[in-house]
């Protein structure tokens, strides 16, 4: 395999794929869906939250600052919305010093220092890939992508700015340091992705997109992908087996 090749493997591997969408995941079937089929749970919870719902159909969460936030592809951050308190973990990063996917927010930072710690008495190898991403990254990606190819082409593969979980500060691609380009669904398979899987709650992050779940989430198995929610509610979701959709009652 020539160089070249393998470089543009690599990035395309560590790009995290939840940046994109699936044509089956497009927004206008998700707007549909709001329409035409609302969940009683979710209009419910809309209700309970004093929500409003923008032009396009998605509703705006006026929660962003609470950990138990959901953000989704139907549920998006309010327009321009930054954490206040993002800080860099002590864990070993891949990107390089001063990268803002190293910033996660300041709770979440201790959290992962004990999983990394947790994980490193374990045997694992963990290494920290991608957490806060902002909504001007977003809005530049998505508008490139409307520009070179047009809106209906942006909006199969790109995510519309404030709908990223990234963007809360609250979520941390982890992967396997000798396997770090391996973002896919094989990384379940790892040692280190098995440990995830069986001990993140403990630390107060779940697996965000569990594999069998991407109607509920409308996103595909993503076993890399933490999402902080405290201890608790970390716990009752992996006893459950739920997603964070299911145990809000929005699916
Ligand atoms: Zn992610």
């Amino acid at each position: 395999m020539s160089i070249i090749m393998s470089a543009m493997l690599l990035f395309a591997s560590i790009v995290d794929s939840d940046e994109l969408l699936t044509v089956k995941y497009m927004p206008n079937s998700t707007i549909q869906l709001v329409h035409k089929e609302p969940a009683t749970g979710l209009l419910e919870y809309i209700h309970n939250n004093q929500e409003e719902v923008d032009e396009d159909g998605l509703v705006i969460v006026n929660d962003p600052e609470s950990i138990e936030v959901v953000v989704n592809k139907q549920r998006k951050l309010p327009d321009g919305y930054e954490p206040q308190n993002l800080v860099e973990a002590d864990v070993p990063y891949l990107a390089p010093a001063g990268d803002p996917k190293r910033l996660v927010r300041e709770e979440v930072a201790g959290a992962l220092e004990q999983l990394f710690v947790a994980g490193e008495e374990d045997g694992m190898d963990l290494v920290a890939v991608s957490g806060y991403r902002g909504y001007d990254r977003q809005k530049q990606i998505y508008e490139a992508n409307v520009q070179q190819n047009g809106e209906e082409h942006a909006n199969k593969f790109s995510a519309k700015p404030g709908t990223s979980e990234h963007q809360t500060g609250l979520a941390m691609d982890v992967a396997s340091a000798a396997q770090v380009a391996v973002l896919e669904p094989s990384f379940s398979e790892t040692d280190e992705g098995q440990w995830l899987a069986d001990h993140a709650h403990e630390y107060g992050f779940i697996i965000r997109y569990p594999e069998g779940k991407e109607e509920t989430t409308g996103y595909n198995f993503e076993p890399w992908h933490l999402r902080y929610v405290g201890k608790e509610m970390a716990t009752s979701i992996y006893q459950a087996d739920q997603t964070m959709e299911e145990f809000f009652q929005l699916d």
